[in-house]
């Protein structure tokens, strides 16, 4: 069974509050540092976009991340790995083919328990509730308005994609819309 979205969001609240991070975009790379995980770009192959490396107990965690991926993804997978730290025991963990569809847990991308608690983790350290409250809820403005859900993925830093099924799992668009 899954970690519900709670447990995962007052996980995230309490590293945000920790690390004094209170506006978009979250620094996740910094993040990953102050949780004492090294982060490593990597040429890998394409089907891989990253990995979580914590065997050997006498060097830092690392996290790996696919180079060649576009930015957005690589912030993605940068905090889905550090999902995996933060909720998960594996020694090592690799991730191939994932992608962010967490909203279907029965999407073959997301098919166990742990891949769906990583993907959580990711879009609620990297589009926090509180924060999206903030800029949707003070301004007077359309929901789903395509200019401005493209501004915010820009502001937190994540692709439009990440963004579309954030505000669908938050109910701030609907989600037959998109
Ligand atoms: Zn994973």
């Amino acid at each position: 069974m899954a970690l519900n979205t709670k447990e995962v969001r007052i996980k995230v609240s309490k590293i945000l509050c920790e690390t004094n991070i209170d506006n978009p975009p979250v620094p996740i790379e910094t993040i990953a540092k102050q949780l004492g995980i090294q982060v490593q770009f990597e040429l890998l192959p394409n089907k891989l976009s990253g990995l979580l490396y914590r065997e050997d107990k006498k060097v830092k965690p690392i996290i790996g991340v696919n180079s060649l991926h576009p930015e957005v993804r690589q912030r993605f997978t940068i905090a889905h790995e550090i999902g995996h730290f933060i909720l998960h025991n594996e020694p090592v963990h690799v991730d191939r083919e994932y992608d962010v569809k967490f909203r279907d847990p029965n999407s073959s991308l997301a098919n166990n328990d742990s891949e769906i608690e990583a993907n959580k983790f990711a879009a609620e350290i990297l589009m926090p509730i509180n924060f999206l409250k903030k800029d949707i809820d003070n301004r007077d403005i359309n929901i789903p308005d395509d200019d401005f859900i493209e501004f915010l993925a820009q502001s937190y830093e994540v692709s439009m994609q990440a963004m579309i099924y954030r505000l669908q799992n938050l109910d701030y668009i609907s989600k037959v819309e998109k």
